[in-house]
């Protein structure tokens, strides 16, 4: 049995479960407010804080978890990193009331006060940069910290960045970005059958995160202009060329193509005579 932590509330828990429903470790609890689940086979969940998944992880409590590597840096535990999963995308931040006067990096100075929820990260920001401010460790809503006099600025964690704007705040300079990892230990990896799930764990999971930014396309393309095709719709190894009964004027081009970049294809296709143009998604993709 591999134990995996997953985040129970918050913003990564929601799409953990997306993900690990997507590569087929559809989560069976009991109730909404389970500690454990099944994912099926040999699969099993632990929902907890994301904040105490990488403490969990390290001391052997589960065998693998999902969280933020803003947290796994914070908490200074030795960690191996199997997969970048992408979601939970932010920065961690310094930032100033917008009437401090701090406006880059160089205007914190020595005795300042940074509040935070990170204080080993943002110990060791300032540490790294000789200057010896005063970390104050607090458990939640450090933008409010300037404005009731206990920090000069704060360390936290920024997405759209709509709330440090609501609390006045602007940012000054980011301590580092982050998203959501896969991480297991050493001691996982020695044992064979563990390490054997580990790797089926991250190949499923590996191969949804890679069919999402991809797409599948049909055409109908006129066969004469097959090399111009071909250079739009490269696909992973060349597009696959399939004859049509239709006395091959037309062929059919199927292949995987950027789902960023589909409007562009299809336009292309279309200048180039293609009809009858098919889009699909992709469950999953191992290249
Ligand atoms: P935003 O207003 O979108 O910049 O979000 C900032 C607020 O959401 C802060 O209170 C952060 O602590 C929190 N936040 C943003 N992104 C994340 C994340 N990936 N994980 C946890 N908290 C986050």
């Amino acid at each position: 049995m591999l134990r995996i932590a997953l985040p129970n509330k918050g913003r990564l828990s929601q799409e953990a479960r997306e993900l690990f429903t997507d590569a087929g470790l559809e989560i069976r609890a009991a109730g909404p407010r389970a500690l454990t689940a099944s994912l099926g086979g040999e699969f099993q969940a632990l929902f907890v804080r994301a904040q105490d998944i990488p403490e969990f992880v390290a001391d052997g409590a589960a065998d693998a978890g999902v969280t933020g590597f803003d947290l796994i840096q914070e908490s200074g535990r030795e960690l191996d990193e199997l997969a970048d999963l992408e979601f939970g995308r932010c920065r961690l931040a310094v930032a100033a009331k917008e009437d401090s006067g701090v406006t880059t990096l160089d205007d914190i100075t020595a005795g300042m006060r940074v509040a935070t929820v990170f204080p080993r990260i943002t110990k060791a920001f300032f540490h790294e940069r000789q200057v010896a401010v005063e970390v104050v460790p607090v458990s939640g809503a450090a933008e409010i910290a300037p404005h009731i006099g206990i920090a000069d600025v704060i360390v936290d964690l920024v997405s759209t960045g709509s709330t440090l704007r609501v609390n006045g705040l602007h940012e000054v300079a980011t301590v580092l970005e982050s998203t959501s990892r896969l991480i297991s230990t050493p001691a996982v990896r020695a044992d064979i059958a563990r390490s054997r799930a580990l790797d089926e764990l991250v190949g499923a999971l590996s191969s949804v995160l890679a069919a999402r930014g991809k797409r599948y396309v049909m055409a109908n393309v006129p066969r004469e202009r097959l090399d111009d095709v071909k250079r739009v719709v490269p696909g992973l190894n060349g597009p696959t060329v399939i004859d049509i009964m239709n006395g091959g004027a037309f062929v059919a081009v199927h292949s995987v193509v950027a789902a960023a970049t589909i409007y562009r294809t299809i336009a292309d296709l279309k200048a180039l005579g293609a009809e009858g143009i098919l889009v699909t998604r992709i469950e999953r993709l191992m290249p």
